[in-house]
This record gives structure tokens, C-alpha cells and sequence, in this order.
């Protein structure tokens, strides 16, 4: 038996295609497109290439991508006040400083900063608190896209029993909440988890979201499991060439799962699509 491939391209390509709609809809009626403004502080190489290709996706959608590219030294408050601006600018309707920020800057007050009617990752805690408590919310954009992949592959998800490894803010913790919402039962298990592996054999469903290549070994996983790998790992392979590889054991899993992602091509289509279904969400909540 080999696990179904959970096309994550394929779904995400289907949301983008919604989204566009949805665009052209509050074009007709507004008059304008949703417009998306992210921040970079500094020159990281990786945050920069996730930055171009947040632009190249929301104008594919057709909404209107603005970028503000701030030099890692920008004080704090300087930052806070394009924040301050960006939040009374009537054009923009969501916004994202791209994380992490150079260590000077306070981040949680950046993000406390935003109007979470436009805090399109979801990490502001008025969204975090919505989230936790049932309430509308605008999501994190990663759990979120997780979400629908594990729907597209079970259906129903009341009184399964799903496992998150990692309670990350921005992946661990809303996936939790994001399951128990569904009337999962859910575990979440985190580096002082004891027996891990006893925890992943009860799991229907298994979140990892971790950063440790290939932790969840096959052998621990429950015949027929759902197996949704957040992981991105950079490794180095025998023949000197780097590669991605997830949190999970893919060779081991596969046999083994019912279903499961691969990377790349699982999660990460699903998180930039999730940032531009967030930004038309925001859009319409302000319309
Ligand atoms: P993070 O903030 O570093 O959190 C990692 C979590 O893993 C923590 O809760 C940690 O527990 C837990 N952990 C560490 N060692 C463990 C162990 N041995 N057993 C069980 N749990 C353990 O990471 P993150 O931001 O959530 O990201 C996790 C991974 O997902 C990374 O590889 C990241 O690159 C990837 N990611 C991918 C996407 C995507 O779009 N595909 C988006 C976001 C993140 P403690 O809390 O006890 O320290």
C-alpha cells in the first residue's frame, strides 16, 4: 500500500482561482482592488525571496501589491510609524511585515501595532484570541491552508483524533485550534512530550510542525493516517547537493500513511494562497 499524495500545488492553485474571483467581484462593487502591503526590515535572502513572491501572487490575483523594503537598522519606531500609516491608508486592506526582524525590534509590538482588520497573518492577538474563542477571525495562513488539505482528504473531521506536533504561534497552537473547531480531539505534543512516538501511533491525523528533518519516523505512524508535513528543512544529500526535506520521514511514511504531503509541494503552495484569501477576506470585512 502506498499513501495518497496530497497535491498541495493543485489545491492551492483551486483557492487562487477563487480568490481571483472574489477580486473581481469587490472590484465591480467597490470600485477598487483589495490592496496588500507587505514590510521587509533588512536583506535576508530567504525573507526577501518569500517577499517578491507574495508580490508576484497577490498581482496574479489582482490585487494591488505594495512593498516597503526598510533597512535592518530602521529604529523601532520608525517602523511603528509606516505600521501607523499603512493602518489609516484607506488603499491598503491587509497588511504583513514579514517575520523574523532584526533583534533590536520588538516584534510582538510591531504586531500588537497592526489594526487586526488588516492583519492578514493572523498573528495579531486580537485574531489569536478570536480564533481561540470561536469567533470570525482572520487565521494564520499556514494552519489554515493545513486545514483544508486535511478536509479535502477526510471530509468530516468530528471526533478524529489529530495530533500537532509544535505549539508554535504561528503553526502548533492556531492548527490546534483550527482542528478542535472541527470537533477533532486534539493532542499537541512539543519538545518535553514524553513517548512522542506513542502519541503519533493513536493519531488519524498528524500535524507536523516541528524543524527537525525527517524526526516522524514511518514505523510510529497509525496504518491509514493523515500526514501533513509543515516542515522545510534545508539538508545536504550524499551527493554534496542541498535539498528540502519536511519534519517527517517521507520514505518510511509513505508506505504507511493513507494520505500525506510531500515537500516541497505540500504546505507551501497552501500558506501563500491562504495570505491571499485572508487579504480578499479582509477586503470584504471592510467593504
Ligand atoms: P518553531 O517556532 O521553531 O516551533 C517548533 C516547535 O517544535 C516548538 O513548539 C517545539 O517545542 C517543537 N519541538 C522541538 N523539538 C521537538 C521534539 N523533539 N519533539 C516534539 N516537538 C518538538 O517553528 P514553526 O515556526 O512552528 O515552524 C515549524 C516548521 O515548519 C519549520 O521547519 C518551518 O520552517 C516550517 N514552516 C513551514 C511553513 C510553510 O509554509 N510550509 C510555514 C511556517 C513554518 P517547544 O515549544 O517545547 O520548544
Amino acid at each position: 500500500m502506498s499513501a495518497i499524495l496530497i497535491d498541495g500545488k493543485a489545491r492551492a492553485a483551486r483557492l487562487r482561482a477563487e480568490v481571483a474571483l472574489g477580486v473581481a467581484e469587490i472590484v465591480s462593487v467597490r470600485g477598487r482592488a483589495p490592496g496588500l502591503a507587505v514590510v521587509l526590515v533588512g536583506e535576508d535572502p530567504a525573507s526577501s525571496v518569500y517577499v517578491r513572491n507574495k508580490g508576484v501572487a497577490t498581482r496574479e490575483a489582482g490585487m494591488v501589491s505594495v512593498e516597503h523594503k526598510l533597512p535592518a537598522d530602521v529604529g523601532g519606531d520608525a517602523l511603528l510609524a509606516l505600521v501607523a500609516t499603512l493602518n489609516a491608508d484607506d488603499a491598503v486592506d491587509g497588511i504583513l511585515v514579514q517575520l523574523p526582524l532584526p533583534r533590536h525590534i520588538d516584534a510582538d509590538k510591531v504586531i500588537a501595532a497592526l489594526d487586526p482588520a488588516k492583519d492578514v497573518d493572523g498573528f495579531h492577538p486580537v485574531n489569536a484570541g478570536r480564533l481561540m474563542i470561536g469567533q470570525p477571525a482572520l487565521v494564520p495562513c499556514t494552519p489554515k491552508g493545513c486545514l483544508m488539505l486535511i478536509e479535502e482528504a477526510l471530509g468530516d473531521l468530528s471526533g478524529r483524533e489529530a495530533l500537532v506536533i509544535g505549539r508554535s504561534s504561528i503553526v502548533g497552537k492556531p492548527m490546534a485550534a483550527l482542528l478542535t473547531a472541527k470537533s477533532a480531539t486534539v493532542t499537541v505534543a512539543h519538545s518535553r512530550t514524553r513517548d512522542l512516538a506513542g502519541h503519533v501511533a493513536r493519531a488519524e491525523i498528524v500535524v507536523a510542525a516541528v524543524g527537525i528533518p525527517a524526526m516522524v519516523q514511518g514505523e510510529w505512524l497509525r496504518p491509514g493516517a493523515c500526514v501533513i508535513d509543515v516542515g522545510i528543512n534545508r539538508v545536504v544529500g550524499a551527493d554534496g547537493k542541498g535539498r528540502l526535506v519536511g519534519d517527517v520521514d517521507f520514505a518510511s511514511a509513505l508506505p504507511r500513511a493513507g494520505w500525506i504531503t510531500p515537500v516541497p509541494g505540500g504546505v507551501g503552495p497552501m500558506t501563500i494562497a491562504c495570505l491571499l484569501a485572508n487579504t480578499l477576506q479582509a477586503a470584504r470585512a471592510r467593504a
